[in-house]
């Protein structure tokens, strides 16, 4: 056992992409993702996982949450690497008031597919009727009542953008038609038009239920080998991948990106952005993309803390939830993770020789408090950490 974790047998300091963290994929039981209607109980409480397909929320629904984060539990909201949003630090029983109010904002349209209503999507605009459509498709089948916490469904825009994420089934639309497209899965891939894609995602889904071995394979790609899901798919021709949007005015200048650092979202911040924009989008990125914000926004967000340009090292730097809010480490993960990339911040304004380099354009940096690696962002350097001066060279992108 490590010195820093309870349970875990990893090594002192762990910093490796991503990738190389190894995968379970053997499972004896259904998976225990949170939602709403069955809380975790973490060290800090019960935490609750709103899912918002897509990431689309209006800016009073965010202010709303945040509300009854505070109100009820820890003060801030949690944003995850599938762009859900959490409430932690809850009571054991969770309040029916909490509850109720999750309901009036249109956040729990059915108890039976809570858990089935994880989507992804690009922040483009034309994907917002298709994500209207993949979640309607997903409530109208009641056999989707059963489909794992853990299924991901990816809307991505032409460049690609969410496709580095660990998809069950993604679409990407081409550049010159939007109106036609490619679903992949695995290593698979299939043409499918715009219109066609609540179908298909939903007949998928279907299909991996019907063939799955048990409730203990979560994910498409745990399916036994030679599995006939995807039968007639074609291979799979690698695809470019786009980074998620940077803080930062969008391409098109009408939206602007926004970083929540660390993903822990205030109710000051949820408030700030509400006072100049009325929708926004939830990446997995830890970041809000608002939409068609009021000119000149930047100074009271930046003055909560938010993040609108990509220069800062919060912006690369993401954690697990560690102590004191999870069982299952010693290592104040939030904490050291701020600690460094102040300390980054220091050492890049008031030196000239500076010792630590970082730039927005390095791979993100996250930190963990076991090697169960909670919630790495895609082609993250993951560093389980003795201090922060670990996250400190973690950081160093020379490195
Ligand atoms: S990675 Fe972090 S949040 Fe996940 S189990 Fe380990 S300590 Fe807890």
């Amino acid at each position: 056992m490590c010195r820093h974790c309870k349970t875990c047998t990893a090594d002192v300091l762990v910093v490796a992409p991503s990738s190389t963290v190894p995968r379970v994929t053997a499972h004896d039981a259904p998976d225990r993702c949170p939602g709403v209607l069955r809380p975790h109980r973490a060290a800090d409480g019960a935490l609750v996982r709103v899912r918002v397909p897509g990431g689309r929320l209006p800016a009073t629904s965010l202010v709303r949450l945040a509300a009854l984060a505070a109100e009820h539990g820890t003060p801030f909201l949690q944003l995850t690497s599938r762009a859900s949003l959490q409430l932690r630090g809850l009571p054991d029983a969770v309040p029916q008031a909490l509850e109720e109010a999750v309901r009036a904002l249109g956040l729990l349209p059915s108890d039976d597919h809570e858990r089935a209503r994880t989507l992804v999507a690009a922040p483009a605009r034309v994907l917002d009727p298709v994500v209207e459509a993949v979640d309607a498709a997903v409530l109208a089948e009641p056999a989707l009542a059963e489909l794992p916490g853990r299924w991901l469904t990816v809307l991505a825009d032409a460049a690609g953008t969410h496709l580095d994420l660990p998809f069950d089934v993604a679409w990407r639309p081409e550049a010159a038609d939007p109106d036609r497209g490619t679903l992949l899965a695995g290593d698979r891939a299939r043409g499918c038009d715009r219109r066609d894609v609540p179908r298909a995602v939903v007949d998928l889904m279907l299909r991996f239920l019907a063939h799955r071995p048990g409730a203990g394979t979560w994910n498409l790609r745990d399916l036994p080998e030679g599995s006939p899901v995807l039968t007639g798919w074609e291979e799979r021709v690698p695809d470019g991948v786009a980074p998620p949007p940077a803080p930062g005015p969008t391409p098109d200048g009408r939206d602007r990106v926004v970083g929540v650092p660390l993903g822990l979202l205030t109710p000051a911040q949820a408030d700030a952005v509400a006072a100049v924009c009325s929708s926004l989008v939830v990446t997995p990125a830890r970041s809000l993309v608002l939409r068609d914000p009021a000119p000149g926004a930047e100074d009271a967000l930046e003055a909560t803390g938010l993040l609108t340009t990509p220069g800062h090292p919060l912006t690369r730097t993401t954690a697990c939830i560690g102590a004191p809010h999870c069982t299952r480490t010693e290592v104040p993960t939030l904490a050291w993770a701020r600690a460094a990339a102040e300390a980054a911040t220091a050492t890049r304004t008031t030196s000239s020789t500076t010792t630590t380099s970082t730039s927005p354009a390095a791979p993100p940096v996250h930190v963990v408090g076991c090697a169960r690696a909670c919630g790495r962002p895609p082609g993250a350097r993951v560093v389980l950490p003795t201090s922060p001066d670990d996250v400190l060279e973690a950081l160093d992108d020379r490195g």
